[in-house]
């Protein structure tokens, strides 16, 4: 069977590689940090930089197929790797999502909804932009946050200085703060031919900026379903998109606002795993691979809560419950807003 490599070697990076396993297929992690949760389980590892040629040229030889489990791979590893095998999703997926001007730039010439944004390099610019857009708005580093890392709300002109301080001189975006009703993220597929299949909405709860649950089916009426359904599939084929995408969305009465896209498997997607007979890895798995998608319809109601931090000392209660499914990452430390594992729950079956 062919075997696929994952750049990354996370959470995200195992749960691929236990969905490959199934399949069949084996999986090779490139990973540079010591005993990554995808080692475990994978056929191989690579420990190397990002940097180191002759280390990405061995591992690039050694599979079929690249994939990711996070976008902020450096342009000049793809290279390396893309002169020997394909990458998958392809590298236009990478080049918008690394940076969010380049993703709201590219999601607003979709004629998709966005929140207002400006481009923020300087605290001059940030006056101005304040000044147009307003407050509140939130100031995010225009790269590598995530959990709500990097970003800085403003809620009036009197924090400008402030907030410019904290991005520490990073080129930033100033956004708009959206007045949501709800959360939701559409966890869509694409297959290497065509093909395009979404899973079900789930509404999203942050805490402390990091997701904390997703709920299955969300709070959505049927036309805001299609909605979402829609959009997902529109960002999909404009990229020409093989693999799994996570959209998010805010919910507003004036409809849907993309708030980000993410090119992988995505943590609101984890409900998958014990709510449809194909989840949302192995849904990545047969994209990447070349294969069909498999069903993704939802036949259970489900609850995602992560166990972040010191959240996974409850394992043992948690073991107890009887709907209750848990997946733990093999993580050594639990560090305060490290994500440890998660837990699937089963509320009934399908209500919507
Ligand atoms: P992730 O871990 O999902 O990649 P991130 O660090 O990229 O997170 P965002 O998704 O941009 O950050 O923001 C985190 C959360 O902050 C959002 O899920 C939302 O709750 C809130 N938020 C972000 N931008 C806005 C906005 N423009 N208006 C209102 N709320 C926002
Ligand atoms: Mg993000
Ligand atoms: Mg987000």
């Amino acid at each position: 069977g062919a075997t696929i490599g994952i750049l990354g070697g996370g959470q995200l990076g195992r749960m691929l590689s236990v969905a490959a396993a199934r399949l069949g297929l084996k999986t090779h992690i490139f990973e540079p940090g010591a005993d990554p949760p995808a080692s475990h389980v994978a056929q191989a590892l690579t420990t190397a930089h990002y940097d180191d040629t002759a280390a990405l040229t061995g591992f690039a030889q050694s599979v079929d197929v690249v994939t990711y489990e996070f976008e902020n791979i450096p342009t000049s590893a793809l290279d390396v790797i893309e002169a020997i095998v394909p990458i998958r999703p392809g590298r236009e997926a990478l080049r918008v999502s690394q940076d969010r001007l380049t993703e709201k730039t590219f999601l607003q010439d979709l004629d998709l909804a966005v929140a207002p944004f400006a481009d923020v390099t300087n605290q001059a610019m940030l006056t101005e932009a304040v000044a147009r857009i307003g407050v509140p708005s939130i100031l995010k580093t225009r790269r590598f946050g995530y959990d709500g890392k990097g970003q800085a709300r403003l809620t009036s002109a009197d924090n400008i200085d402030h907030a410019w301080a904290q991005m520490a001189a990073q080129p930033a975006i100033l956004e708009g703060f959206v007045d949501f009703t709800r959360e939701v993220s559409v966890i869509a597929a694409r297959s290497a031919q065509g093909e395009v299949a979404c899973f079900d909405p789930g509404e999203n709860l942050h805490r402390n900026g990091i997701l904390h649950k997703t709920t299955v089916p969300a709070r959505l009426s049927a036309a805001q379903r299609t909605d979402a359904v829609l959009i997902a599939a529109k960002i999909l084929n404009a990229l020409d998109y093989v693999g799994v995408l996570g959209v998010e969305l805010f919910v507003t009465d004036g409809g849907q606002i993309v708030n980000e896209i993410a090119p992988r498997v995505h943590n609101s997607g984890h409900w998958t795993q014990n709510g449809c007979a194909v989840d949302q890895f192995e849904q990545h798995i047969r994209a990447v691979a070349g294969w069909p998608l498999g069903d993704g319809s939802r036949y259970a109601d489900v609850t995602m809560e992560n166990l972040i931090g010191a959240d996974v000392e409850n394992v043992a209660a948690l073991a107890k419950e009887s709907d209750a499914a848990l997946h733990l990452y093999g993580k050594a430390e639990a560090k305060p807003g490290r994500k440890m594992g998660h837990v699937n729950r089963i509320t009934g079956s399908p209500s919507s």
